[in-house]
């Protein structure tokens, strides 16, 4: 007779751990404009523009705010514009 060894064992409690279920889907980065279908961006609405600025000043790179390239453009140019019409400020250093 063979010893049967290796046969499948009618074990209860190997069910795989389930986890629990996130109520979250993984926010999938998307350029705002080209959601609104903006063509131009306009330098004189700097509070939107202010979305996409670091408290500094700084403008924040697309990888982050999910920005198109041809709307990163236009954004960067429309945020100098309107630091030169004094609607927003330049890049000021941290303090402290
Ligand atoms: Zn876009």
């Amino acid at each position: 007779m063979k010893n049967n060894q290796h046969a499948p064992a009618n074990s209860g409690g190997s069910a795989a751990p389930k986890y629990q279920k996130k109520f979250y889907f993984s926010r999938r980065k998307y350029c705002v404009f080209c959601k609104d279908r903006v063509k131009l961006i306009d330098y004189k609405n700097y509070k939107t523009l202010e979305n996409f600025v670091l408290e500094t000043g700084k403008i924040l790179p697309a990888r982050v705010t999910g920005t198109c390239y041809y709307h990163q453009k236009q954004l960067s140019k429309a945020i100098k514009r309107a630091r030169h019409m004094a609607f927003m400020k330049f890049v000021e250093p941290k303090r402290g």
